[in-house]
């Protein structure tokens, strides 16, 4: 089989392996080998150029940056939908439509789906763009983004019109949600608030790579264009199907308002099961030749309605508002409610957010307010039922001092949440810091657990993390429940963390954003703390992907005399606060500024390792050759118009041994 053909083979295997994962949902292969697959992909078309194509499956994974989205108008206007909210609006509604349409009407039911609106176009079955709703006239370009979403097909199966239009929505379901928001909560960001802006936020960042870490999806619902040979919505939902997209398999075809009516209860009681974010019900008129009869106002088509679900809501008595320290030191209140059945739970507290949301809504202690369960999963208070509050009622204060500590409080411009100062004297923060620093990802300590920590700085007998390495078994046996053995272990998996690796080490050590791939970027670069510590926020944010927020975070935690001294203790008990021996001998600056790109396929070192030596010794690697490269690592394979491109710029071409010289 020649090149070519295998690169075709892979592109259509992976195509299908994609499908059959973010569409279907029944993965055929393991993770594992999908990724050799694609691998060996990435690896001939970087040898060939020359079989170069945009909807590639390696262009998923993004990397390309747009600094402003272009405006693109839409060929066909996307349009809003009415909305009712009762069953008397229903049926004003099909009293409008049976008006203009003689005879039967059909009707398709969907959910509505809640998210981004987003356009495809598809050409001869591949994605020519993707653009957001904007005013609905024209929107933004967007389409390096929407690439690396798995679930938008980058070639179409079977039968497809050359050309058309394709409407859905992006949405962020609720497990990557919360996924994505514990990696933030810890490295102490805020999280997300909800699904929707999240998802609608993803389709405007610059750099695509970060679109593709995002487990986004898109949910399709209506095809768009001219001669399409489709004569039903339903039909056009089949079809989609068929092409590959990913279309909810809910809607159904409805005779009466009646079945319409029972598809909105069924889904008003059973959208809690589905796993993500939907707003209501949409009902289309089923025939595209009634729809074109019946047509659109300025703003909506006539040929459709949205029926927006009832957000659950109880109303309860809040009986207290606490507040909540967090490892960074964050404050949150809390309303602790008079417990109450929502969405099949009992809810008994509710998130308040922060100072300026208790104000606006003037909650009170002693009111009864409305608690709404909406795409968050911890229910919010939505309103204060004013007609039921006490005479005796006062204004809440919002604290102005740490409920753990007693330190005042601080509020930093333009920041929403109140923050305690006092870092290295706030029991939360300071158990939080030390829960983190044994993590899993970070220094990893077995026999020890979150709860013992607390119990530990409790009695007193740790106040910062550098103390665990003082603990002996004897000052740890008369804890609760602590036995001869459980001690015997804790003290040894604290031994056993003297030998976790630096990067890891800087991870554990909780400085605010730094979190795992940070903490790798600055161990490489700096290789010792001494040298991080000494860095100024310029020298910071010349590293690859360290930003000024970062930067400032870092210089912020060696500026404090106790963390220094926290490490220094750290330093003499045995940690690892360099990159080790072994990393460091392989390192060395050889390659300084210098540039290469790696081509074909080698025979003693494979690609990664060659990448691997490139920085190790100081050198970049490129992915093109432009005129800073400095060398060309030509393997066997090497595409022409690489060769071409090389010796038009006059860059030198060298073999792997040649390099591996030259790195001795
Ligand atoms: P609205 O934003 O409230 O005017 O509602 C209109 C939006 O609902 C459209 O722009 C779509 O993005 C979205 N939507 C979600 N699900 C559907 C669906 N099944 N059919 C049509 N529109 C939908
Ligand atoms: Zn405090």
């Amino acid at each position: 089989m020649d090149i070519q053909q295998q690169i075709l083979q892979l592109r259509d295997e992976l195509n299908q392996h994609n499908y059959n994962y973010y569409v279907l949902d029944q993965p055929t292969i393991s993770d594992y080998d999908f990724d050799l697959k694609l691998k060996e992909l990435q690896a001939l078309e970087e040898a060939h150029p020359e079989f170069a194509d945009e909807n590639s499956p390696t262009k998923r994974v993004g990397g390309e940056i747009t600094k402003n989205f272009n405006t693109v108008v839409h060929e066909h206007r996307m349009y809003s939908l009415d909305n009712s909210y009762s069953k008397e609006d229903l049926l004003d509604w099909e009293t409008r439509v049976k008006k203009v349409i003689d005879g039967n009407v059909q009707f398709v039911c969907e959910l509505k789906y809640d998210g981004a609106s987003i356009s495809l176009t598809y050409e001869n079955g591949t994605l020519l763009k993707a653009v957001t709703r904007g005013d609905g006239v024209q929107g933004d370009d967007v389409t390096a983004n929407i690439k690396t979403i798995r679930s938008v097909p980058l070639r179409l199966k079977g039968d497809y019109p050359p050309k058309f239009d394709i409407r859905g929505e992006i949405v962020l379901p609720f497990e990557g949600f919360h996924k994505m928001n514990e990696e933030r909560i810890e490295i102490g960001e805020e999280p997300y608030r909800n699904p929707r802006n999240t998802a609608s936020g993803s389709l405007k960042l610059q750099d695509s790579a970060e679109v593709a870490k995002r487990p986004l999806e898109c949910l399709l619902y209506n095809i768009t264009g001219n001669n399409l040979n489709i004569s039903t919505q339903f039909e056009g939902l089949e079809k989609a199907r068929a092409w590959g997209f990913k279309v909810p398999g809910a809607a159904v075809l409805a005779n009466s308002i009646e079945e319409v009516l029972e598809f909105i209860e069924y889904w008003n009681d059973h959208r809690h099961e589905l796993p993500y974010e939907t707003d209501g019900v949409v009902v289309k008129v089923n025939d595209l030749h009634q729809q074109d009869e019946l047509g659109y106002t300025a703003k909506a088509p006539r040929w459709a309605i949205a029926y927006k679900f009832k957000a659950e809501q109880v109303s309860t008595r809040l009986n207290e508002i606490t507040y909540q320290v967090g490892r960074t030191g964050a404050i949150t209140p809390v309303a602790n409610l008079e417990p109450v059945e929502l969405a099949g739970t009992t809810v008994k507290r509710a998130s308040l957010h922060n100072a300026d949301q208790i104000e606006k809504l003037d909650i009170r202690v002693g009111d009864i307010v409305f608690v709404e369960k909406g795409g968050e999963i911890i229910p919010k208070i939505i309103a204060v039922d004013l007609s039921m509050r006490p005479d005796t009622s006062q204004p809440t204060q919002y604290i102005s001092n740490c409920p753990e500590c007693g330190t005042e409080l601080v509020r930093n411009e333009g920041e929403a949440q109140h923050y305690c100062p006092n870092y290295n004297g706030c029991q939360p923060q300071i158990v939080g810091r030390i829960q983190h620093f044994i993590s899993r990802k970070a220094m990893d300590i077995e026999g020890l657990g979150g709860e013992t920590v607390a119990l530990l700085v409790k009695e007193n007998l740790i106040n910062n993390y550098s103390d665990l390495y003082t603990l002996t078994k004897e000052q740890v046996i008369p804890l609760e429940r602590m036995a001869e053995k459980s001690a015997d272990n804790l003290i040894k998996g604290i031994a056993a963390s003297k030998d976790i690796p630096f990067e890891r080490v800087l991870y554990a050590l909780g400085i605010r954003y730094v979190g795992e791939t940070v903490a790798k970027k600055l161990a490489k670069h700096y290789k010792t703390i001494d040298n991080l510590r000494q860095a100024t926020v310029l020298d910071l944010v010349t590293v690859d992907e360290i930003g000024i927020r970062i930067a400032e975070s870092v210089v912020d935690f060696f500026a404090t005399e106790k963390n220094v001294i926290i490490v220094e203790r750290l330093r003499n008990f045995g940690v690892q606060l360099e990159i080790s021996s072994e990393q460091l001998a392989n390192q060395t600056n050889k390659l300084e500024h210098k540039i290469f790109v790696v081509s074909g396929v080698f025979e003693s070192v494979s690609r990664d390792e060659l990448k691997k030596l490139i920085e190790n010794n100081g050198g970049k690697v490129s992915g093109s050759i432009s005129s800073k490269t400095s060398y060309i690592i030509a393997g066997d394979n090497m595409g022409p118009s690489k060769k071409t491109k090389a010796e038009q710029l006059n860059i030198p071409l060298i073999s792997e041994y040649q390099f591996l010289e030259m790195i001795g």
